[in-house]
């Protein structure tokens, strides 16, 4: 078991494992990407303090670099799930599973809220994880919306045991290898079903299925961790960074504006320094 579970690689997230490193806690630091996306696309920074006129992808490279200068290594996968086993908590990322002590969530602000019936059938007829649920649509009718071309392999490997695969592409320039997937170019307005999801509703009809899978980058706050405090799409936490639920802390954009990457580096300290306080009241 680790002392701190990190989830999200941007500013909060690099800052908060650097800081996990320093003070000598034992650490798993999780992310989508190996770099966030916002720090990346940035054309041109001028409010990093000692780095004037820094691109995005400078930036980017100084991160990394720092981590792995002090040999901080990330684990690549998307977390689905924070589950509270009280006094610890456990981790689902492409079907691994993690346990921590504490969390610190470092997950930036999702350009898309979820949509209607998402949540509702989340884990009756809806996945976020292919590895995790495929099996269970072995030779059934399945829709994949997919946010990224980054996750088509997870596509093709749900088209290889499905019977029918209905694609819902969320970006230009796909390339989906399977011969049983049907692309639909429109976006799915809302799902419905009764006990479990049946139907993806477009603007001009609707698709009856056996399941969802929907794939994408990140997973809204209050999905990821049942009962966790958001007000307004922000996680809500105290001065220490600390959410509602003892040992889970929050730093970054998911806690509020303003969106920043100091705010967020400085949080990500804030947060480490924490939950390694909180470790020790454990003992
Ligand atoms: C184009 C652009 C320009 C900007 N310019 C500036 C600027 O000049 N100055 C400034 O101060 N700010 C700027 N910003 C804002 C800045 O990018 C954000 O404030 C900052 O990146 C927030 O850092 P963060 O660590 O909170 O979140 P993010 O950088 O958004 O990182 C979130 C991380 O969490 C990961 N993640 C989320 N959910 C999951 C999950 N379920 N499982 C695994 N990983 C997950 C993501 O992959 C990502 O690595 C800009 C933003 C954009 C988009």
């Amino acid at each position: 078991m680790y002392d701190i579970a990190i989830i999200g690689a941007g500013p909060a997230g690099v800052s908060a494992a650097i800081n996990a490193k320093i003070l000598n806690k034992s650490y798993i630091w999780l992310a989508s990407r190996p770099v966030s996306k916002k720090v990346e696309r940035a054309e041109l920074i001028k409010n990093y303090p000692g780095l004037p006129d820094v691109t995005g992808e400078q930036l980017a490279f100084v991160f990394k670099h720092h981590a792995e200068s002090m040999g901080i290594q990330l684990t690549e996968g998307v977390v689905t799930g924070v589950y509270d086993l009280g006094g610890r908590f456990a981790l689902l990322a492409d079907n691994r599973d993690f346990e921590a002590r504490t969390v610190i969530l470092c997950l930036g602000v999702e350009a898309a809220k979820p949509l209607e019936g998402e949540e509702e059938f989340l884990g009756r007829g809806i996945s976020y994880c292919a590895t995790c649920d495929g099996a269970l649509y072995r030779g059934k009718n399945i829709a994949v919306v997919c946010t990224d071309k980054r996750f088509e392999h997870e596509i093709e490997y749900l088209c290889s045991l499905a019977a029918g695969c209905t694609v819902f592409p969320m970006y230009r320039d796909y390339e989906i290898k399977a011969q049983n997937a049907k692309i639909v170019l429109k976006n799915p307005i809302r799902y419905e079903g009764d006990t479990r999801v049946r139907r993806v509703v477009l603007k001009d009809g609707a698709l009856d299925t056996d399941g969802v899978f929907i794939l994408k980058s990140a997973i809204s706050p209050a999905t990821l961790v049942h009962g966790l405090r958001v007000e307004e799409g922000h996680i809500v936490v105290d001065r220490s960074c600390a959410t509602n639920i003892a040992g889970i802390f929050a730093a970054g954009d998911c806690t509020g504006r303003p969106y920043q990457y100091v705010k967020a580096a400085g949080e990500g300290n804030v947060a480490a320094h924490s939950a390694a306080e909180y470790i020790a009241n454990l003992k």
